[in-house]
């Protein structure tokens, strides 16, 4: 957005957008819109009275017919070569690519991201189909096995069934995008339940999968809440796999419902959750101060710190605590908060009201934990405006430092060395991300064994993995270990058949 005719195709982007706000969308059951009579709107977060969309809403009869959709859908989809399967994607990331503002505008009104942010999700949407279709066809390769003399054998990796994909609000491109794709072009049908905040993204890449011809029932549209047709869609004997990501909570309740054996059903049921972050960065004595100050702030209020990686958590070493401290507060007290559709302002608002209330809830917990140095106040009227938060002087164990509050706050803590300084960052049940800005060799190769998450940076923001380079996902409650983005996702949606002749 440094260059002129980007800024001016974004703005039109968001005029086309504009222009179709307010807009029904169906469910898609088998290729056909369903409306139903309960429906629920979709809003803009910076700007409440605007609505985005009105989406009907499954019930559980609705659930079953797309389950039973799902599953009669299987029986054709399952014998698509993979390479064919492969070129549903790889066309579906060319239509989005040329659709790619258009896309980004709807992050903005539907998500309240800012423009980088939502530039940034429908990128990682598009690297997504690219990487996960390239993916797919190395896997269809001949397997390496040893070779014996007197048989021919062959090991395939075959799909599982019928997939449940849950994907959350804050990536509702990218990672729902990932997550559908990465079932589909491994063979899988699928029923996607989109997150409630933001159903219409959801709606419109319906289209795209539409446009690249992928067959219908292959991905059922079932919008609905998680809390009313969730359980039901998880239990369902012809569920054979859960991929989901969003809370710790809910993926812990999906895992024990996914656990139990229904009537009827003959598989065990497999598990891809991706779950929750409380995410720190250590600054070492001897580390570039400045640096680590800008990339404590991108990492904890890029689109208002709700990312599972958002830095939440700031272990700082004695030493330089202070100058840390007052680089962070110095850049907080800088940056803007706002209607996002806006490129002037760099934070947008929190999701919804739920996520407002907790958010300022948590920031009340704060001061009553340590010392209010920057934000803890509402900021502005007509959407769910706060403003960065920085709270210093906070004990490790202290609720605002154990949990996710998934909002533009951050928390200080003073380590006595680098050892303390890992062990407070380990002392959490998550182990989704982490940063450590130092120049010590010896402290860099300390944490890279010690430091317990799925991503460890070094020198650099903890937010922002790029598909195939950094493959994303944690430990411990951050989920199942799976990979998103890496060589060994697709893996999790398919099962290995050998046959020897
Ligand atoms: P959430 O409240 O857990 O919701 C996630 C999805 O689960 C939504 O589609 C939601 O539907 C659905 N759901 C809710 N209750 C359900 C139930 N009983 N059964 C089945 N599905 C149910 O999480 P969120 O607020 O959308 O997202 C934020 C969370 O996601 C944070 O904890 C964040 O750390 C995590 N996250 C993790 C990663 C990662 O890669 N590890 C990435 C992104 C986000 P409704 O919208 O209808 O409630
Ligand atoms: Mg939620």
């Amino acid at each position: 957005f440094s260059k002129e005719e980007n800024r001016k195709a974004f703005k039109e982007a968001l005029k086309l957008v504009e222009s179709q706000l307010g807009q029904e969308y169906d469910l898609i059951i088998g290729g056909e819109r369903i409306k139903t009579e309960k429906k629920r709107k979709s809003i803009n977060p910076s700007h409440i009275q605007q609505t985005i969309g009105t989406i009907s809403q499954a019930n559980q009869e609705l659930a079953e017919k797309a389950i039973q959709t799902a599953a009669k859908t299987f029986e054709s989809w399952k014998a698509v070569p993979a390479d064919h399967r492969a070129r549903y994607l790889f066309k579906a990331a060319a239509i989005l690519r040329r659709r790619k503002h258009e896309f980004s505008a709807w992050l903005v009104k539907e998500a309240g991201k800012s423009w980088a942010e939502a530039d940034a999700d429908t990128a990682e949407a598009i690297d997504f189909m690219e990487f996960y279709g390239r993916e797919m066809i190395r896997l269809a390769e001949r397997q390496p096995l040893v070779r014996i003399p007197t048989e021919d054998n062959e090991l395939t990796y075959i799909p599982l069934g019928v997939g449940i994909v849950i994907p959350p609000w804050n990536f509702p491109l990218a990672i729902m995008v990932g997550m559908t794709t990465a079932a589909l072009v491994s063979g899988n049908t699928v029923v996607l339940k989109p997150a409630s905040t933001t159903p219409v993204i959801a709606a419109k890449f319906m289209e795209i999968l539409e446009d690249a011809g992928v067959p219908a029932g292959v991905v059922n549209y079932l919008p609905g809440s998680g809390s009313e047709i969730g359980d039901f869609l998880v239990e369902h004997p012809l569920t054979r796999f859960i991929s989901f990501t969003g809370s710790r909570d809910v993926g812990l309740r999906i895992n024990e419902l996914a656990a139990k054996r229904s009537p009827g059903q003959k598989w065990i049921k497999r598990l891809i959750a991706e779950m929750g972050g409380k995410d720190s960065i250590v600054v070492d004595k001897d580390a570039d101060l400045e640096l680590a100050a800008t990339n404590i702030v991108h990492s904890a209020f890029g689109f208002s710190g709700q990312k599972c990686s958002a830095c939440s958590r700031a272990i700082i070493h004695q030493d330089v605590y202070d100058e840390v401290l007052t680089k962070v507060v110095e850049k907080t007290n800088a940056l803007t908060v706002g209607d996002v559709a806006d490129p002037s302002y760099y934070m947008g608002p929190v999701i919804d009201e739920h996520a407002y209330n907790k958010i300022l809830e948590y920031i009340e917990i704060g001061k009553t934990e340590g010392k209010l140095v920057a934000g803890g106040e509402k900021a502005g009227e007509n959407g769910y405006f706060i403003q960065p938060t920085v709270f210093a002087d906070v004990h490790p164990q202290a609720r605002i430092m154990q949990e996710e509050i998934f909002g533009p706050v951050v928390a200080f803590t003073k380590a006595k060395d680098f050892d303390h300084a890992l062990e407070i960052a380990n002392n959490t049940e998550y182990g989704l991300t982490g940063s450590v800005f130092t120049r010590n060799r010896a402290h860099i190769e300390k944490a890279r064994t010690e430091f317990h998450v799925g991503n460890l940076y070094f020198n650099r923001k903890c937010t922002g993995a790029l598909v195939g380079v950094h493959p994303f996902g944690g430990f411990n409650m951050s989920g199942t270990d799976s990979k998103a983005g890496g060589r060994d996702y697709l893996l999790l949606f398919t099962q290995a058949k050998l046959t020897s002749e």
